[in-house]
């Protein structure tokens, strides 16, 4: 036989997706297991949305949409969005692309602005998805450490240190996964200054823009001065809706980069889904409350799981501002990263993602998600307390 892509070859498997599974099948087979691993909301889907897909797919929403790339309500309802809580001017035929799922929007940016040898900046710890869909978009990914002793702090010369004359991007993601970082004024302004000193494109991946706690405010690169022709917005409902299994998310940015989007878009999974489409149209002009209830519960969460791992022999947690990750360490432990979430599947019953999924710099860590229900997290701390002298 011919030989396989090198190309795919060379990327690994979501890790993520990959340890959602193997806790899903464990738990089909009977063992006692905590899911902690795949961010995925423990809450349904709010009843107005599903309703609004049911009334679509009555109404015949099941055959292609016009326009593909976004029917026209939902194309207004994102503009509309994203011009009142992001400060983000669009239009609404030229600057969105509707996506199956934001990690499509993703890969379509990439894919519309880059050549081969072109370096993209990310930085780590990093979400698993991005390097390998950098190498997939053909270009290169160089990792710019933010390091933890620092709580992850993005500053213009640790982005400087790493720009070279084929840099062509920067990735950032805020609220940030896995980190739980939120993006400060102040790093907001590093990122500007490095992209507009370096005539980079900046790809803001805002995924988890409505979990936020503390008052924090989220801040989109787009609405920077000098920024609306450089950067491209991912956003989507997996995690503001509870909609991961619906797939809808979209990109926003410059109508000459999204005029090369859509043509992708079209010569690839031609649209997201039709009747999904209407949904998200409800989603977007319905009521906020669901999404603020279900972000209090995970601030009520992370009140209880910080100081509780924190309060455990061994584990360090640092406190997070957004998003509904954990990650915690074991200073004590000379296990890897890959070690440490084998041991506690094992000996604890919990499904995790090791740090190093994330990076070099994750490594010593394990991630845990608190989009899980409250009884489920008091049980991990319980089980992890148990075991934590042996990791
Ligand atoms: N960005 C980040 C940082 C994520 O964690 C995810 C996973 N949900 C996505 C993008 C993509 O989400 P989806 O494809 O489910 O919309
Ligand atoms: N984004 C979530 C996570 O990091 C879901 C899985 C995935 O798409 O990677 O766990």
């Amino acid at each position: 036989m011919k030989d396989l892509s090198r190309i795919v070859s060379s990327i690994p498997p979501s890790e993520t997706l990959a340890v959602s599974d193997k806790a899903k099948a464990l738990k089909a087979a009977g063992r006692d297991v905590v899911a902690l691993a795949g961010g995925d909301p423990d809450f349904d889907t709010p009843d107005y949305i599903t309703a609004a897909a049911f009334q679509a797919i009555e109404n015949g929403a099941t055959h292609y949409p016009a326009p593909m790339k976004g029917i026209t309500p939902l194309l207004e309802a994102i503009a509309d969005k994203m011009q009142t809580d992001n400060g983000i001017t669009l239009k609404p035929g030229s600057d969105i692309v509707v996506t199956p799922g934001g990690k499509w929007a993703l890969f379509l940016a990439l894919s519309a602005i880059l050549n081969p040898g072109d370096e993209v900046l990310y930085l780590e710890p990093v979400w698993v998805s991005y390097p390998p869909m950098i190498v997939l978009a053909g270009g290169t990914p160089v990792a710019v450490t933010l390091p933890a002793a620092d709580n992850f702090r993005i500053t213009a010369d640790r982005l400087r240190e790493k720009i070279t004359p084929r840099t062509k991007a920067l990735m950032v993601n805020s609220p940030n996964n896995p980190t739980g970082r939120v993006i400060t004024r102040e790093e907001l302004d590093a990122v500007v200054e490095v992209a507009l000193e370096h005539d980079l494109y900046v790809i803001s991946d805002e995924i988890y823009e409505s979990i936020i706690f503390d008052g924090r405010q989220h801040l989109s690169p787009a609405a920077q001065p000098g920024m609306a022709e450089r950067t491209l917005t991912i956003n989507g409902l997996s995690k503001s809706h509870a909609m991961t299994g619906w797939r809808l998310g979209w990109l926003a940015g410059p109508s000459p980069i999204m005029k090369l989007v859509a043509q992708m878009n079209s010569q690839t999974v031609s649209s997201a889904a039709n009747f999904t489409m209407h949904a998200a149209v409800a989603a977007l002009k319905g009521p906020r409350d669901t999404t603020q209830q279900m972000t209090a519960a995970y601030k009520k969460r992370r009140d209880f799981m910080v100081p509780a791992l924190n309060a455990i022999d061994g584990v360090e947690c640092m406190d997070i501002e957004g998003a509904f990750y954990l990650f915690p360490r074991f200073p004590n432990s000379t296990k890897t990263s890959a070690e440490l979430a084998e041991a506690l599947i094992e000996k604890a019953g919990i499904a995790s993602v090791p740090g190093a999924a994330f990076g070099r710099s994750g490594e010593g860590h394990v991630r845990f998600t608190i989009a899980t229900a409250m009884n489920e997290l008091e049980k991990a701390v319980a089980k992890l307390a148990k075991v934590a002298h042996e990791l």
